[in-house]
């Protein structure tokens, strides 16, 4: 069956949300595809079960700021419904010489029920007027058509069609250009191709028991790791323990093609070292690779078009969370603009 869209969204990270939240208010019809089981992409939660209970753990991005004022208007009323609450004002920093406090800074916000609730709430809607917007998940799109009459229509991996006057791809640059490469102007394709990634990989770790600590997240400056937090500090029931580690981007980088098994007890060895043996005593563990974690070299404008072709995400204008909603939200505004009779 093919469905047709004004405008059709690849990848139902936070960007691609964002946009498709204003667009959908602005009357235009919409349809998100994504490749996951879930939304909200890199600012994941997995769900793991333990003895029949599930445990919620941040394996993705690991809090965000509310610095520009579009994000910052919306945090009273998230927080008011129990969707996000603050966290910390800062972490201290690990170094060869020991751990040092440093001085507050400003809000770094969590959601208690996991942060892929950011993503469910763009999806749902964030006032009494909205609607759910239309996805569908397992969506993995595998090429693009340009077509003067209907736009752009995308096949996914089933042989199923999609299509929509305008077309967003809401996903890391690399995935972008392997996506569209031949539809690109030069230009674009250059803007594409200067975009830079640094990986990560993410471990979690179900702890039986945690000695204390005075921190929530810690930044470390190590070759093998370069974050820790204490994710169930985020939760409303904050058991069983479970200790959240990065990998520093050097050595990511250079064990990226590790299986996750191997990558999680090179992780967990050089954590045992570090805060002690506690860190391998795991009810569960996993590690999750994340090939293109955060940008490191960004577009400068906050979205990337090519007529009705939209790229969007956290590599255009600012990185991270705040970048990504950004990106959507302008994307959603040139849209309108393009679109109109
Ligand atoms: C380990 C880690 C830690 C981080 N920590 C923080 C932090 O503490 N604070 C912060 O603000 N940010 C953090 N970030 C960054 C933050 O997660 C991202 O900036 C933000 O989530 C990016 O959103 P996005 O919409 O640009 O893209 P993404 O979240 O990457 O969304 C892209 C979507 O596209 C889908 N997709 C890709 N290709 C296809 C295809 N062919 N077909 C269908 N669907 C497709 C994917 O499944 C995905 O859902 C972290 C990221 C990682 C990985």
């Amino acid at each position: 069956m093919e469905h047709s869209s004004d405008v059709l969204i690849v990848g139902a990270g936070l960007a691609g949300l964002a946009a498709g939240r204003d667009l959908a208010r602005a009357g235009l019809s919409v349809r998100i595809l994504d490749k996951s089981r879930g939304v909200s992409g890199r600012a994941a939660t997995r769900w793991l079960e333990l003895n029949g209970k599930i445990v919620r753990v941040d394996h993705g991005a690991q809090y965000f700021t509310a610095k520009n004022d579009q994000l910052r208007i919306l945090i009273p009323d998230l927080v008011k419904h129990g969707i996000v609450r603050e966290w910390a004002q800062g972490f201290p920093i690990l170094r060869h010489n020991g751990i040092k406090s440093r001085t507050a800074g400003h809000p770094r916000y969590v959601c208690p029920d996991g942060m892929s609730t950011l993503g469910k709430v763009f999806l749902q809607g964030l006032e009494s007027q909205d609607t759910p917007l239309p996805l569908e998940t397992k969506a993995l799109v595998v090429g693009l058509h340009k077509s003067d009459e209907a736009g752009w229509k995308v096949e996914l991996e089933d042989g199923q069609v999609r299509s929509g006057r305008a077309l967003v791809l809401n996903m890391p640059a690399p995935q972008a250009l392997e996506l569209a490469n031949e539809w690109l102007k030069p230009e674009v394709r250059i803007a594409l191709q200067a975009v830079r990634y640094t990986p990560c990989w993410a471990a979690v770790l179900v702890l039986e028991h945690l000695p204390y600590l005075d921190w929530v997240g810690l930044e470390i400056e190590h070759p093998v790791l370069a974050w820790a937090a204490l994710d169930h500090t985020k939760r409303a029931v904050p058991d069983p323990p479970v200790l959240v580690l990065h990998a520093s981007a050097a050595w990511s980088q250079r064990h990226l093609e590790l299986s996750p098994a191997e990558a999680l007890s090179q992780i967990i060895e050089a954590a045992q070292e570090l805060f002690g043996e506690w860190v391998g005593q795991c009810r569960t563990a996993m590690a999750h690779r994340w090939r293109y974690a955060l940008p490191t070299q960004t577009h400068p404008w906050p979205f990337l078009a090519q007529d009705n072709l939209v790229f969007c995400g956290d590599w255009c204008g600012g990185p991270r969370i705040e970048g990504a909603l950004e990106s959507g939200w302008a994307t959603a505004e040139y849209l309108i603009e393009y679109l109109k009779p």
